[in-house]
């Protein structure tokens, strides 16, 4: 069988500087910039292998970057939302998160005449409403959260959480969750950044971790959705750009893998699985209410 394989790349360009590290250095800004430059790269090697994937694009970079936001859309490639400018939602009001939401989408119909279906949070960072502005917005998944590896699930809205009581599951929404992981992230495990992330990995390790878990997709979780989560000013490097090349090889080679968008795996997923249907079949992500353990009564 055939493993679904979602090529996503994160084009943040200056904005996770900007955003997500609040710095005004201009050479920790450039770095966004060759974000940019391998753009071009990344979409002429995805040319040559006939691959869609997604690119998920923060408001921020469609409007610096507007040529480069129409081509992903002009060559067939899937264009998911990505906040406005890498902010984290969780600093901002309720209004203000709603409002990163427009922005990002204005900026993105203004760049390319597309409106995303998909959503990515900048960072992963949720605020404990995003869930429900996104079901708001009509967005058709999401792919931020790490409940799961290759499998999707439902979003919940609702979940009640302290550092004292019992997890409190809330209902699960009608929003398909495409999970992620740091692991399958070029991020941390390539990046330098002082004092927070020490990345600098040698292709081979990365080369070696990702084969892996694509390995076991495909031999135990055929049906799920194997992601990497790349960034162009990451990625684009000369040895990281080889290495990617020859993952692809390795992914479709026999018919292992085939190349998809997030979009395409989760409307297809969606329709598979209505909700109800998956609701009363996962005892686990759906956490019914039925299936929790209560503590025996104590009396004093
Ligand atoms: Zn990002």
């Amino acid at each position: 069988m055939s493993l679904a394989c979602g090529l996503t790349f994160d084009f943040d360009a200056a904005s996770v500087w900007l955003g997500s590290y609040q710095s005004r250095n201009p050479s920790m800004i450039s770095r966004g910039e060759f974000g940019a430059v391998a753009m071009s790269r990344i979409l002429d090697l995805l040319r040559k292998y006939e691959i869609a994937a997604s690119f998920c694009v923060p408001g921020h970079t469609a409007l610096s970057y507007p040529d480069l936001v129409r081509r992903i859309a002009d060559e067939g490639h899937e264009i998911v939302h990505h906040g406005w400018v890498h902010e984290n939602p969780a600093d901002f009001s309720e209004q203000d998160e709603r409002r990163n939401i427009e922005r990002g989408l204005e900026a993105i119909f203004a760049a390319a005449q597309v409106v995303p279906k998909g959503y990515r949070s900048p960072s992963w960072d949720f605020s404990e409403r995003t869930i429900g502005i996104l079901k708001d917005f009509g967005f058709a998944y999401d792919s931020s959260l790490m409940g799961s590896d290759f499998t999707p699930y439902y979003a919940r809205q609702g979940d009640v959480f302290d550092d004292v009581n019992p997890f409190i599951f809330g209902e699960n929404i009608d929003l398909v969750e495409l999970p992620v992981s740091w692991l399958m992230d070029d991020f941390p495990h390539f990046e330098f950044v002082e004092n927070d992330t020490y990345g600098l990995s040698a292709p081979s390790k990365v080369e070696e971790i990702w084969k892996g878990e694509f390995d076991y997709a495909h031999q135990h979780v055929c049906d799920g959705i194997f992601s990497i989560t790349m960034h162009p000013q990451v990625i684009g490097r000369g040895h990281r750009m080889l290495m990617l090349e020859r993952l692809i090889q390795y992914f479709s080679a026999d018919g292992k893998a085939h190349f998809t968008t997030l979009i395409d795996y989760a409307e297809a997923w969606r329709a598979a699985h209505p909700l109800d249907v998956w609701v009363r079949s996962n005892a686990v992500q759906a956490q019914h209410a039925s299936g929790r353990a209560t503590l025996p009564h104590q009396s004093t």
